[in-house]
């Protein structure tokens, strides 16, 4: 069981390191992200999962500003999917050099490790290749996003994960 004692919120102590205002609504937001790091949301699907989750309504601009605000920071992934939609996850660790998967279908974002075994390594060695080389060129603050965009396997016959 949790202890008792009060403990730094982990939303709280993210917004604050990131200069953002603690409102009720960012930690609404990035909570809900946080929560379900493996699916991106378009600002429709997250402003519909909210409101049935919380008493507190966000109305459209509160949360296009919020959203951008933690985007901008970088606590927030942006993505433009197939359909030239933004979507919007935590930021995970992945998109660094991890090659990943975004099923365009039910928008789950999986390693692709297991998949594809020792290709994914080469992918994975040929991504930092290339950094080190800008690195050594003078290029700064670099980070790489290796996704594969398709339809999943689970999504492609039908079967549910
Ligand atoms: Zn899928």
């Amino acid at each position: 069981m949790a202890p008792l004692t009060p403990s730094v919120d982990p939303i709280h102590a993210l917004l604050s390191a990131h200069g953002l205002r603690r409102t009720a609504a960012a930690r609404l937001v990035l909570g809900w992200l946080l929560a379900h790091p493996d699916t991106s949301y378009t600002h429709a699907q997250l402003q519909a999962a909210l409101t049935g989750d919380s008493a507190l309504v966000l109305d459209r601009v509160t949360l296009y500003r919020l959203i951008d605000r933690l985007t901008q920071v970088g606590l927030l992934l942006c993505r433009v999917d197939a359909q030239r939609v933004r979507r919007y996850q935590a930021m995970p660790a992945s998109v660094h050099a991890i090659p990943h998967f975004e099923c365009q279908s039910c928008h789950r974002d999986s390693p692709l490790a297991g998949a594809l075994k020792a290709n994914a390594q080469d992918l994975e060695r040929a991504g930092h290749t290339a950094l080190e080389a800008l690195k050594a060129l003078g290029y700064q603050g670099m980070s790489l996003d290796f996704a594969v965009r398709g339809v999943c396997a689970d999504c492609a016959t039908g079967s549910t994960p």
